[in-house]
């Protein structure tokens, strides 16, 4: 098998950094040295990056983090990829490297749950009393999960807590696996679920990105594809079978194709065929397709009667729907 020229690497560390501002400016000049691409969080708690560029690139990056005492254990997962994942490259300081905003800070390197390989967790995910927490985002969750996961119905990651503590029923009394993209989310939550009392609580070490390449598990049991933060968007997991389980927002149909809401003030991501997209000028609601700054519109060059004669259209097949 011929190896591609490019490769995304994603990766995370918990480590204390003392001027994340700094860093960030330091790290920053050193990404676009060497020529990568990506995006890349530094916060006082730690590093959170995925970044693209040629084997070269991503070799001298990986070399040089390996070198610095602060991240010579940190594990990356390496994608090989055509071409660049990103467009630019970004370094930013934030107060803290996953959104969970608690009220009372976690420290991953204090208390966290159990870290299973995934050979370890795809055994345990089918034992009886166990529950299989997917602690990412919906739209994450509607386009692949692991079968028979729970989706905890939040708009965001960081509602997650106050999820469980109104389904605590749910939870009680059982072994809890929960897992999310790369790994660096479950690092917090399955420390928090334990703080909330929650004993048996484990986590999948290297997320779904090191499930799917395992070379036994081979991503199995994982329906549909995973949602990445980059130009990719989707990228496959389960090696042994491909079972879509995303549906098209308007039509119900089968669909693993994300578009962003045309109204750029909702921006919402949508699963939506081409076919849809055109009909629907690429639109979350009516709102959305009349709004005065719509890009669908902008972007087509419609005017006002085009505009129109599809917003009938779409009103007369509701009317025959109903
Ligand atoms: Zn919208």
């Amino acid at each position: 098998m011929t190896e591609k020229a490019y490769r995304v690497l994603l990766y995370y560390h918990y480590v204390t950094i003392e001027n994340p501002e700094e860093f960030a400016k330091a790290h920053l000049k050193f990404c676009k040295e060497i020529g990568l691409k990506g995006r890349i969080l530094v916060a006082n708690e730690g590093i959170n990056g995925t970044v693209s560029g040629t084997v070269e690139q991503t070799n001298q990056y990986m070399e040089a983090m390996k070198n610095d005492p602060m991240f010579a254990d940190m594990v990356f997962k390496i994608d090989e990829s055509d071409g660049h994942a990103f467009k630019k490259m970004h370094v930013r300081p934030r107060p803290e490297l996953v959104t969970l905003r608690l009220e009372d800070d976690i420290n991953p390197k204090e208390l966290t749950g159990e870290y299973l390989e995934p050979k370890e967790f795809y055994k345990r995910m089918q034992e009886e009393n166990t529950i299989v927490l997917d602690v990412r985002n919906t739209y994450e969750y509607d386009l692949g999960h692991i079968r028979g996961a729970i989706r905890p119905d939040v708009e965001t990651f960081r509602d997650t807590p106050n999820w469980v503590r109104e389904n605590r029923e749910l939870l009680e009394g059982k072994r809890i696996l929960t897992y999310c993209t790369g790994g660096i989310r479950c690092e917090k939550f399955s420390g928090w679920l334990k703080r909330e009392g929650f004993e048996d609580v484990g986590q999948l070490h290297g997320g779904v990105v090191t499930y799917g390449k395992d070379p036994e598990v081979q991503g199995d049991l994982w329906d549909g594809q995973l949602y990445v933060f980059d130009e990719r968007i989707a990228v496959p997991v389960n090696r042994k079978e491909h079972v879509i389980v995303g549906k098209d927002y308007f039509t119900g149909e089968p669909c693993e194709r994300y578009v962003n809401c045309a109204n750029p003030e909702c921006n919402k991501q949508i699963l939506a065929s081409e076919e849809s997209e055109h009909k629907y000028m690429r639109s979350c609601s009516h709102e959305c397709r009349v709004h005065p700054r719509n890009r669908y519109v902008v972007e087509h060059g419609l005017n006002k009667e085009q505009v129109e004669e599809r917003l009938q259209k779409i009103e007369n097949e509701k009317s025959v729907q109903a």
